[in-house]
């Protein structure tokens, strides 16, 4: 059991923050497909209620990171089972499959750049808006999840993704050598840890990520309730969006 978890209002959408209604569906989080079949048989995936129509705008997005990213586990019985998962995820597409395995299959460069894979040496680029968009919302999903709190999609935050602990900063090291909780249900699939950060003007968090035992995300964020002046800036930007 994780201690201070707070169980949830189910009454709005962890995306848009407005009131559920009949459309609502449940989500997991992170998407299904980022564990593979064979393992997730019997294991209680997270899933959180949001709007479907909400949910449906990143389908798109996640099954590229899924491929893209996911490809970057390998010689190991995670890596064989998402090998197999793509291929059969990218046959049933039909034609915009295809399109999606050659994108991705046109990924993989010898040049430096990217996202560099410890086994081959080769660099693994990626389309890093694309991969943002989806990272983002999985932390908030997560975050909504422990906290309780809806996290709007314009909190001031930053990421950052590694295939390789030597590609890691040392001031990013230093939280990764934080001996942190790690959550997850399947976490040689999905694991993630996060701390609260208090400095003497600003309230944040750092989150981590370890997706397929292969690909570190980092996502550093401001809290809700964080009064700095970024986030009292975009408060306002947000508030003067709304009246027109
Ligand atoms: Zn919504
Ligand atoms: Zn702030």
């Amino acid at each position: 059991m994780c201690s201070g978890h707070k169980s949830p209002g189910q009454s709005i959408c962890h995306l848009c923050g407005k009131a559920l209604e009949d459309d609502r569906s449940r989500e997991h989080v992170p998407p299904q497909q980022f564990f593979p079949k064979d393992l997730r048989d019997g294991v209680n995936l997270l899933t959180i209620p949001t709007h479907r129509e909400c949910n449906a705008s990143y389908a798109k997005d996640e099954e590229y990171v899924f491929q893209s990213l996911s490809a970057t586990a390998v010689q190991s019985p995670v890596g064989w089972a998402l090998r197999r998962d793509r291929r059969h995820r990218v046959r049933s597409m039909g034609r915009p499959g295809l399109v999606l395995h050659e994108k991705v299959l046109a990924e993989f460069d010898q040049r430096p750049g990217g996202l560099h894979l410890p086994q081959y040496l080769v660099a693994k680029t990626f389309d890093g808006p694309r991969v943002h968009r989806v990272m983002w919302k999985i932390v908030r999903g997560l975050f909504f999840h422990h906290d309780g709190r809806f996290l709007p999609e314009n909190t001031p935050h930053n990421w950052d993704a590694f295939g390789r602990p030597e590609d890691v900063p040392r001031g990013i090291q230093e939280m990764l050598n934080l001996d942190l909780d790690i959550h997850g249900v399947e976490k040689s699939v999905f694991a993630y840890r996060f701390v609260n950060v208090q400095g003497e003007d600003m309230k944040a968090w750092w989150w981590d990520m370890l997706l397929w035992g292969s690909v570190m995300v980092v996502v550093p964020f401001h809290d809700p309730t964080c009064d700095c002046g970024i986030c009292v800036k975009v408060g306002r930007k947000a508030e003067e969006g709304e009246g027109g």
